[in-house]
């Protein structure tokens, strides 16, 4: 009755719960209300992590918006706690956050803010004579100037990859970056660590 009348109440809130978490999908308003609390706080809790969900696959899909996300889409397609979080080591642990975020210094990320602005295809690594562009996979696994530090990352992921050595520079980039395997992220963190001032 309050509620209808225009004042603010639990019915008010509920309804805005209701709309805020698309329960509408699922449930008709009367019988959202007439819930007990406990279900509707259950019902608004999935309808939340459906919604984060949701967004969350929107927003990296939409690299065309957010083209720091360019890379990360390319291995990051699912929802979860990142086992490279675990790892003890700070160090370790924050070059690959960086890595996996483009928080680097690597041209392709620098070359978004020269000015005047140079396109993504004239971002070439300075570092070896390839003329390709230093992104992220050229840095992990091609560049010829980090071929000696790369050895043991390589060496580890072989051991712990099932068929490495057969994937695409594309295939075998993202396997490492979805690894599990602690002894290969951390191998993954310390090139990052060695490397990260030759960038
Ligand atoms: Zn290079």
């Amino acid at each position: 009755m309050l509620h209808d009348a225009g004042f603010s109440n639990w019915v008010t809130t509920a309804h805005k719960l209701y709309k805020e978490h698309s329960i509408s999908n699922k449930l008709e308003i009367d019988s959202f209300l007439n819930l007990k609390c406990g279900a509707m706080k259950s019902i608004v809790k999935k309808g939340s992590q459906e919604n984060i969900k949701t967004n969350w696959h929107t927003d990296i899909s939409d690299a065309g918006k957010q083209p720091k996300l360019r890379t990360y889409m390319k291995f990051k397609s699912e929802f979860r706690f990142e086992p490279y979080l675990k790892l003890h080591n700070v160090k370790i642990r924050t070059a690959i956050a960086q890595f996996r975020l483009s928080a680097h210094h690597l041209r392709i990320e620098t070359g978004r803010h020269t000015r005047p602005y140079t396109p993504a295809e004239k971002r070439l690594c300075l570092k070896c004579n390839g003329n390709l562009i230093q992104d992220e996979e050229h840095h992990l696994l091609l560049c010829p100037a980090f071929a000696n530090q790369r050895m043991p990352l390589l060496q580890c992921a072989t051991q712990y990859i099932s068929g490495f050595v057969n994937l695409s520079d594309t295939e075998k980039f993202i396997q490492i970056l979805r690894c599990e395997n602690t002894q290969l992220l951390t191998a993954l963190g310390t090139y990052l660590i060695n490397t990260a001032k030759c960038t």
